[in-house]
């Protein structure tokens, strides 16, 4: 397996966001990103103007962000190069998609692009300018999966006045854990079908007025960078800089976060990489996103775990923590059906979530 750890659901000056494609690469390239993926509220032009392609080592892939005409309902869309539905200027200057939330997320799917919830549950009253836009279309089964984790939503989040000074100086301290509402949704929907997750930053820096100063960068993007990042484990090695494969490693990427073959984790607290969540069963090993079918047989599944650093480890199933040690990784033996997924946390800030195992009785 071969891992990559990339930012996702940023925006430049194609839409909301302040910094140009070229800086936001550049950005990138200093933190060490593997890949990043643009998500321009409904523009893909920055892929028409040439900029899916290497930056140094890093994969600059475009993605856009559809939102309905109430600006509800905002999705990430990744592997599809086109926009879907017609489009309205709204009160706000942004587009709107003519389509209901229910009707582009089945159309994305049924043309093959891969769709995540963005900040379902976004609550935040501290701007009137960035008002929450939460997920409300319920009623439908199309989507692949959540963005659990939004840095963005969860900074401005618990806003005060008190505490603004403080989030200003420190953007990266204020990230505790993932949104506990979009967390126990995806274990919910898990009982019902697959359903996987990915973490975000929503990078826009936009500039905002503190204290009598206007124009203040709310945090630039070479700071977020250093914080939510979503890794995938692929089955062939990414060669930086092959132009020729490109695409074909894009296509790999999307797939392995559709797949929920992936995890998330917060860079701030140390990098991730090297965390491994797998399951034997009958001399098979599975890994996240994958489902196991328990025969009727008393042969147990065991879960392996692996994590990079010393951490508080939790396996969950079905939500609920069934298993607590600490340490650099264990193993946990399982004989119910249920999704298992791991959860490391450093004292009382969350550091890596892994996406589920699913194991189902035949
Ligand atoms: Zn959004
Ligand atoms: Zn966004």
């Amino acid at each position: 397996m071969y891992e990559y750890s990339g930012a996702i659901h940023i925006h430049s000056t194609y839409s909301d966001g302040t910094g140009s494609p070229e800086h936001i690469a550049q950005c990138a390239n200093e933190a060490g990103l593997d890949f990043l993926i643009l998500t321009d509220h409904n523009s893909i032009q920055a892929k028409t103007d040439g900029y899916e392609r290497w930056f140094n080592n890093t994969m600059f892939i475009v993605g856009y962000e559809v939102n309905d005409i109430k600006n509800e309902n905002h999705y990430l869309v990744f592997g599809l190069d086109e926009l879907i539905g017609t489009f309205q200027v709204l009160h706000n200057g942004e587009l709107g998609c003519k389509l209901s939330a229910k009707e582009y997320v089945e159309e994305i799917k049924r043309r093959g692009g891969v769709g995540f919830l963005a900040h379902p549950f976004e609550k935040r009253s501290s701007f009137p300018e960035h008002p929450p836009y939460p997920w409300t279309e319920w009623n439908t089964d199309d989507f692949d999966g959540i963005e659990i984790w939004n840095h963005m939503s969860e900074w401005v989040e618990d806003l005060t006045e008190a505490n603004k000074v403080q989030r200003f100086i420190h953007p990266l301290k204020s990230i505790i854990a993932p949104n506990a509402e979009a967390v126990k949704k995806w274990d919910e929907l898990n009982l019902r079908r697959k359903v996987t997750m990915v973490g975000s930053v929503d990078a826009h820096a936009h500039k905002m007025s503190l204290m009598g100063f206007y124009n203040v960068e709310v945090f630039p993007y070479k700071v977020l960078f250093k914080s939510i990042r979503t890794h995938v484990l692929l089955d062939e090695p990414v060669k930086a800089g092959d132009n020729d494969s490109f695409q074909n490693y894009k296509k790999n990427i999307v797939k392995a976060l559709k797949d929920g073959r992936s995890f998330v984790a917060n860079s701030y607290y140390g990098d991730a990489k090297g965390f491994r969540f797998y399951a034997d069963y009958e001399g098979e090993k599975f890994q996240m996103g994958d489902e196991i079918l328990l025969k009727k047989n008393d042969k147990k599944v065991v879960l392996n775990f692996m994590v990079p650093k010393l951490t508080k480890i939790k396996v969950m199933r079905n939500g609920e923590c069934v298993h607590e040690s600490k340490g650099f990784g264990g193993l946990w033996d399982v004989h119910e059906e249920g999704c298992y997924r791991v959860e490391c946390w450093i004292e009382d800030r969350a550091w890596i979530y892994s996406n589920h195992i699913r194991i189902k009785k035949v």
